[in-house]
């Protein structure tokens, strides 16, 4: 394989590539056009400005994007562009080989990007597939089997299936690597390497990772041709559409603080960030008890419980998805509305991963940070990393309240009688509960103040 270092391109090519306003500007034919335009996309994102005619134009790419910037279209859009001339309806499995294969380090995120490739690909008759560990493999065979020509995959599943001849790699014309440090970090190297040498070696690679340390570009160097170089800002810089607010509030008093806040700005769904498994759990059963629709996702839980969270997070049965921050990495909703830091990372490049959930492609968010005295180091390297200096905001009033929670299912109505202890009536709404009376050492003596940024 050929050695190659990046070529960054330079500036003037940039803002050509910038100067772009529209998808149509950017090339792309009329099914997919209109593919965008149902998904309500009204302008390409900068990665996508720069990303798209690099790749029509069949350029290797290192691109360092984030989840959140729209990278996904930035490769899927012109892939899908360039395997128009093989569309085609026919059923024999012979006319679909693979073509694009998207290597992805976990399901969750090889599940979005399949979403967003089968949005994508609406009006073409290309079809598309997923495979991943942790579920059966026969459903996903019979898919490999009739033929698709976007697989999107996870290393370790894809060897699997090529393992059993079930899925064919020799007619892959584009390989995409996306969050490859991800995939490094969590040891996917030899896979990697396995899979390429089930690869054509003429075909074109793109790669995606949110860093660019000597393992990527080691990387890079075997496995892309003459790649050119494409950044987009960091999310530090980036997250100026989203609203970072503060409050310091005492450990044992964050449930209710967390709980007052969703109230208060009446959020309709949020995803809350925990350090730990431990802690996630723990919060996570309280909501519950709470009556609050909560889910929790961590690296202990199983694959199905997982898919299911995140189901239910995104059809809205679930009010708060509870999370760490490997599970939390990587999981697109879009237009989720509010994150909350129910504790403050350790590394501040995960505080920025974390508010980077709110606020994508241009809409506004929200991030609340809830401080406990001894996280104040934390915040103080946090404010330093994002070069901005927090001031606490009082916790929001509680008038007009509304409801976290308007109907109880019955699973979790027994789980309520504890909080009944402290004086709920039968037929009380349990939004009651929700509105916990703030400790008296702390009870203002006036209503806090409504103006709360
Ligand atoms: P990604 O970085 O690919 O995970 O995309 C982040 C989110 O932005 C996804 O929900 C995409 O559907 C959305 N998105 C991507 N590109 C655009 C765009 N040009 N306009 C509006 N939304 C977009």
């Amino acid at each position: 394989m050929e050695v190659t270092t990046a070529t960054t391109i330079d500036a003037t090519t940039t803002s050509m590539l910038e100067a772009a306003t529209t998808f149509a500007e950017l090339g792309l034919a009329p099914p997919i056009l209109a593919a965008l335009d149902e998904l309500g996309y009204q302008t390409p994102t900068p990665i996508q400005k720069q990303a798209i005619p690099l790749v029509l134009a069949g350029r290797d790419l290192m691109a360092q994007a984030q989840t959140g910037t729209g990278k996904t279209a930035a490769f899927a859009l012109p892939l899908l562009q360039k395997m128009i001339p093989h569309a085609n309806t026919s059923a024999s499995p012979a006319r679909h080989p693979v073509r694009a294969l998207v290597l992805a380090p976990t399901r969750e995120l090889a599940l979005q990007v399949h979403d967003s490739v089968l949005a994508y690909r609406k009006h073409l008759s290309l079809r598309s597939s997923v495979v991943f560990g942790g579920v059966d493999m026969k459903p996903q065979e019979a898919e490999l089997r009739a033929g698709v020509e976007i697989l999107v995959a996870t290393p370790g599943r894809l060897l699997d299936h090529a393992g059993s001849r079930v899925a064919q790699l020799a007619q892959v014309q584009f390989l995409v690597l996306d969050e490859a440090d991800r995939m490094l970090d969590m040891g996917f190297l030899p896979d990697l390497k396995r899979i390429l040498n089930l690869l054509p070696s003429q075909r074109q690679t793109l790669l995606f990772s949110a860093t660019f340390d000597d393992s990527i570009v080691g990387l890079a160097r075997s496995f892309l041709r003459n790649p050119l170089k494409v950044e987009v800002a960091r999310r530090n810089t980036a997250a100026e559409t989203v609203e970072q607010v503060m409050h310091k509030v005492r450990e044992d008093d964050k449930l209710d603080a967390l709980v007052r806040v969703v109230n208060a700005r009446d959020i309709a769904q949020a995803l809350v960030f925990t350090r730990t498994k431990i802690c996630a759990d723990k919060l996570g059963r309280r909501l519950q008890k709470r009556g609050v629709p909560t889910a929790i996702i961590h690296g202990d839980k199983a694959q199905l419980e997982r898919l299911a969270a995140l189901d239910g997070f995104k059809q809205g049965k679930v009010r708060l998805l509870v999370a760490t921050d490997i599970a939390a990495r990587g999981i697109d909703i879009a237009e989720l509305p509010c994150v909350f830091n129910y504790e403050l990372p350790y590394s501040p490049e995960d505080y920025v991963h974390r508010i980077g959930r709110t606020g994508r492609a241009g809409a506004s968010g929200l991030a609340v940070s809830l401080v406990a005295p001894d996280e104040e180091r934390l915040l103080a390297g946090i404010e330093r990393f994002i070069k901005r200096e927090f001031t606490a905001a009082p916790l929001p009033t509680l008038a007009p309240p509304a409801p976290v929670v308007t109907e109880v299912a019955d699973a979790t109505s027994a789980a309520v009688s504890a909080p009944a202890a402290r004086g709920r009536r039968r037929g009380e709404p349990v939004c009651a509960l929700l509105l916990p009376p703030v400790r008296p050492a702390e009870a203002p003596a006036s209503p806090i103040p409504t103006d709360s940024p």
